[in-house]
């Protein structure tokens, strides 16, 4: 018999930190739900059935989120035991979810086409997803749940080489290490999350929550090597010939730069360079820690993604006044809504269809303003489904004591020049099993595909974790 349920239509919603306080420093600025909260949200969902729900096929790694969201529901007044369960329901597909619950576009995954935009507001996916991960992690309920996991591996003697310990690196490494191989992570940097420590803000998502949720990889028996560059440290072909399989998850950190006159002035930063300082150098805090840096009254962010709200809204808070420009219109701006909103309430201003031409420097080297063209659209879309956008001819002067470019990365130089790896676009190739071009080495991630996002780059790792352990086994039983 169909029960028959009341429709909230209104989204329950999550408390936020007030603009004033944000702005003194890198504090989280969504506070997330309590328990309570998260139970009014989750009797929200319609709960449709596995088969159909949209939520779960818009979901790239197709967690099981009715089920989840049912089990706050079904033991709502057993509060450890009801995020025991979401949890366990969680994990079965996604390692990581303090870290996708905070950063992934929901509005572009799993609650894009929710039911309940029908008739009201989405079911806030993500934020159920992060309040499940939070309580866990404060109650120890996920130690407790990996405890009864590990007794259930099985070790296996054939050891994996994981190149980067972002997302997808990490992915891969847990999966690996759940299905019993030895797994060894090799990082170019001195910690391991990838851009999820050294791209991503504090108070967007804090090192603490990556860092705790690591931990609980290296309880599955993961090992990371930090400060080893593949390519320099070590190769791949020496890799192949200590391990049994190789996975590339190295990421897309070569930015992009714009080909202007005096683009090398001072006070001009790739945003990888800003956002690294500040982020993984803690440079916001120095002199209490060593790396410096400057930031002056005026600053421009170049670019309209992710990485431009963040270094914009970075920048913002270190005091300064700070301006967008973006070649194109609005309605093309690739950054999550939900950071455009808080940029948006946080003073950062937007200019539209301007494009730099040239940056113009004071008598000392350093950067004073910079010089746009104004660009319009045309109707005709490009191969992205953007409108196409040409000079108008027009320029516009903007003043600026700082400048950061933020208009996109490409794939790690040191791993794309390996001798017998196919390289397509800029990225690496691989076939529909996520093997390159060299037979043992697996690759996924932003290293495939160009800057993406973080739920995509695990769920690659998640594959090329189940194609390694395929072509593992072949092997062994040809040696035998
Ligand atoms: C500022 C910023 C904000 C973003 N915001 C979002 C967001 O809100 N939501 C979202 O879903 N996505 C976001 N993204 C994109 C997302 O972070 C990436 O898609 C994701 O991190 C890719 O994961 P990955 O594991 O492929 O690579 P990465 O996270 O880049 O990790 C690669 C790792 O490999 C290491 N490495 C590289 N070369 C070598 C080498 N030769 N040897 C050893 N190690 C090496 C690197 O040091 C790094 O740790 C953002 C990206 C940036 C830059
Ligand atoms: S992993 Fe990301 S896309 Fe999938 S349910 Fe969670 S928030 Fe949504």
């Amino acid at each position: 018999m169909m029960v028959k349920r009341k429709i909230i239509k209104e989204r329950i919603p999550t408390p936020e930190r007030p603009v004033e306080e944000r702005l003194k420093g890198f504090m989280e600025v969504n506070l997330g739900y309590t328990f309570e909260l998260a139970v009014q949200e989750a009797q929200r969902c319609l709960q449709c059935p596995y088969e159909y729900a949209p939520c779960i096929k818009g979901c790239p790694v197709h967690i099981d989120i009715p089920g989840f969201i049912a089990k706050l529901v079904e033991y709502k007044d057993e509060p450890d035991r009801a995020v025991k369960e979401a949890l366990r329901v969680i994990w079965a597909c996604n390692t990581l979810p303090a870290t996708t619950g905070r950063v992934c576009p929901q509005e572009d995954q799993c609650e894009m086409n929710c039911v309940m935009g029908k008739v009201g507001d989405k079911v806030n996916i993500g934020k159920l997803e992060r309040f499940v991960a939070d309580y866990a992690r404060e109650k120890g309920i996920d130690d407790e749940l990996l405890g009864e996991m590990l007794p259930e591996i099985e070790k296996k003697e054939q050891r994996v080489a994981v190149i980067g310990a972002g997302p997808a690196g990490l992915t891969c490494a847990a999966e690996l290490a759940k299905d019993g191989y030895h797994v060894t992570v090799f990082e170019a940097l001195h910690k391991p999350g990838g851009v999820l420590v050294y791209g991503i803000p504090e108070f967007r998502l804090p090192n603490e929550v990556v860092e705790k949720e690591l931990e609980k990889l290296k309880r599955l028996g993961v090992e990371i090597k930090v400060d080893h560059i593949v390519g320099k440290t070590v190769t791949i072909e020496e890799l192949l010939n200590r391990y049994d399989a190789v996975f590339i998850g190295s990421g897309a950190g070569t930015p992009r730069l714009i080909n202007a006159p005096g683009v090398n002035l001072n006070g001009i930063y790739t945003a990888n360079e800003f956002l690294t300082r500040i982020n993984l150098m803690n440079a916001y805090r120095f002199p209490e820690y060593d790396t410096p840096i400057k930031v002056g009254e005026k600053v421009i962010v170049i670019g309209a993604g992710n990485t431009a709200m963040d270094a914009a809204r970075t920048a913002r808070r270190l005091g300064a006044e700070v301006t967008i420009a973006y070649r194109r219109g609005e309605e093309d701006v690739t950054a999550r809504e939900e950071e455009v909103e808080h940029a948006k309430e946080e003073g950062v201003k937007f200019e539209f269809f301007l494009n730099p031409i040239e940056f113009i420097g004071d008598e000392s080297g350093r950067v004073k303003a910079v010089k746009f063209m104004k660009m319009r659209a045309l109707e005709e879309k490009d191969a992205k489904g953007k409108r196409k956008i040409e000079p108008t001819g027009e320029t516009v002067i903007l003043e600026a004591d700082t400048v950061v470019i933020a208009i996109g990365k490409t794939a790690n130089r040191l791993i794309v020049n390996t001798p017998g790896l196919e390289v397509e676009g800029g990225v690496i190739k691989v076939d529909e099993n996520l093997m390159t071009s060299i037979p043992g080495v697996f690759a996924g991630g932003d290293a495939i595909r160009g800057e993406a996002t973080v739920i995509l780059a695990m769920g690659d790792g998640r594959k090329a974790a189940k194609a390694i352990h395929e072509y593992l086994q072949k092997k062994a039983k040809e040696s035998a």
